[in-house]
């Protein structure tokens, strides 16, 4: 997105909307596609003393693994950008150029969720076969949680109370 005009002028304001080029987000040792996308309308403000205030707002659809059973989700992000810049910020700016896709890029980063399950309940993947257990069980003698064992914890349990 060109500056020239909001660079050269203290107390400028000027309202764009820049298309994305971005098309994958890169967040810790992943690397995620973006499924949609919408132009950013931003507005920059030459605040004098070398600042410039950005302000401008997009959404992002991003898909990502689900944590248990690792099916695709579709991630909705609200971009809100809000910031003070340098005008020299060489992050984001080259030259007279604001560099966009860096930036949602990076803000995105900020509000990415936790964990990102296809639904809260999702019942994950058999630890013995590797089965999604959502689309049905396996028949494998659950690793962690053998019922019989979960017996002998409740009657541990009631004996405390005693
Ligand atoms: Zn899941
Ligand atoms: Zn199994």
């Amino acid at each position: 997105m060109d500056l020239t005009e909001v660079l050269l002028t203290e107390g400028k304001t000027i309202q764009r909307e820049a298309v994305l080029e971005l098309e994958t987000l890169d967040y810790r040792f992943g690397r995620f596609r973006i499924t949609e996308k919408s132009p950013v309308s931003l507005t920059v403000e030459n605040a004098g003393e070398g600042k410039l205030i950005l302000k401008g707002s997009t959404q992002l659809e991003v898909s990502v693994p689900c944590a248990r059973c690792l099916e695709p989700v579709a991630v909705r992000l609200d971009i809100q950008l809000d910031l003070e810049m340098d005008a020299e910020d060489k992050d984001y700016i080259d030259g007279y150029n604001l560099n966009v896709d860096q930036l949602v890029h990076d803000e995105a980063l900020l509000i990415w969720p936790e964990r990102v399950l296809c639904r809260e309940d999702c019942r994950g993947l058999c630890s013995v076969c590797g089965q999604n257990l959502n689309k049905g069980s396996c028949g494998c003698e659950p690793a962690d949680l053998d019922p019989r064992m979960a017996k002998v914890l409740d009657i541990f349990s009631k004996f405390k109370e005693v």
